[in-house]
């Protein structure tokens, strides 16, 4: 019998999530989150050295682990220079272009823990001022933050207590529409980590027990790609549950959970991903099967570095991802419903 996921559970989960900076380095306070939330649901939770999370559930066959992957770093910036005119330069974290960014509000949070905002601009940000305003290359050298502060040098920025190595966090913007849509910046892949979540709340709520023990790593460095570069060694097959790509010749569209079969680090598992795309048939679950010519998951990273597995990658259809991103709740449902059948 297939489960029933919380919805509103799972959205209301989502929005906070979204609500919540985490840029790969600075995932401390939604660890934090994420640790209430296993708390909440009764599930154990242990970290890794660099700040992951371990959440483990009992199967009713003790004698094999499935691993369950999904990360809550997002895309995000880190202070490069303090400028003379009081503005800051930035350097990417992460992989997205420099126009998904350009006018985005944003916090700079200092290692003293004061937040600032600011917004992100071309440095070129005037079509009255700048002759090339409009074809002024959108490129790291050429974005700055205006912080808003009174501030007219270094020194003024620096004495806000702003430095070097300070990391900046975009607007996440999230909204959910009364037609479903989720629409947010880092849907990438706190989507999926809702989904995830969704998925042990219909354990303790619709009281069923996994076929064999479950263990969800909920990463925190898969932006910067080594996010499940470690995973424990229980784990014999691990799904990374990341979003599915939208666009080009793909099928996928933001109501499905998408199943992807080879991505830029080569096929994913093959009896794993017909085993999914076969129960997504049994269970009339929307999906669509892609390959990513550009994508790298954390079950790559697991088995870039060594890890005994076997591996497949899911999750929500996300358009335009790592720029303003949106899916529909549907899709974050459908991947719930795939993940339950897996481990059921
Ligand atoms: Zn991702």
């Amino acid at each position: 019998m297939s489960i029933q996921p919380n919805e509103t559970y799972i959205l209301n989960l989502l929005k906070e999530l979204l609500d919540t900076p985490s840029p790969t380095g600075y995932t401390g306070h939604i660890m934090k989150r994420i640790e209430k939330e296993a708390a909440s649901l009764s599930v154990p939770l242990a970290w890794n050295e660099k700040g992951g999370a371990i959440l483990s559930i009992t199967g009713q066959d003790t004698s094999r682990t499935v691993g369950l992957s999904g990360h809550v770093d997002t895309l995000g910036a880190m202070v490069r220079a303090i400028k003379s005119e009081g503005t800051l330069r930035l350097t990417s974290v992460g992989g997205y272009m420099m126009n998904s960014i350009e006018n985005e509000y944003c916090v700079i949070h200092t290692r003293s823990g004061k937040k600032y905002t600011g917004t992100i601009l071309s440095t070129h940000p005037s079509v009255h001022v700048y002759s090339d305003a409009r074809e002024f290359k959108r490129e790291e050298a050429n974005m700055e933050v205006r912080i808003d502060e009174w501030v007219e040098s270094a020194d003024d920025v620096k004495k806000l207590g702003i430095g070097v190595g300070d990391f900046v966090s975009f607007d996440a913007r999230a909204v959910i529409t009364p037609s479903g849509f989720i629409k947010s910046r880092h849907l990438d892949d706190k989507a999926s980590v809702a989904a995830l979540f969704g998925l042990l709340e219909s354990m303790k709520r619709e009281n069923w027990k996994p076929k064999y023990n479950v263990k969800v790593l909920i990463s925190n460095y898969e932006e910067v790609g080594h996010g499940a570069a470690y995973i424990p060694s229980d784990i014999k097959e691990l799904i990374a549950v990341d979003m599915g790509c939208i666009g080009d010749d793909l099928s996928c569209k933001e109501t499905d959970v998408s199943i992807c079969a080879k991505d830029s680090s080569g096929p994913y598992d093959y009896e794993m991903t017909s085993r999914l795309i076969q129960l997504a048939e049994q269970e009339g679950i929307a999906y669509a099967v892609d390959v990513y010519p550009h994508y790298g998951s954390d079950a790559s990273a697991a088995l870039g570095a060594g890890s005994n597995i076997k591996a497949a990658l899911i999750g929500p259809g996300v358009h335009a991802s790592h720029a303003m991103e949106r899916t529909h709740k549907q899709a974050v449902l459908n991947t719930v419903k795939l993940l339950a059948a897996y481990v059921k």
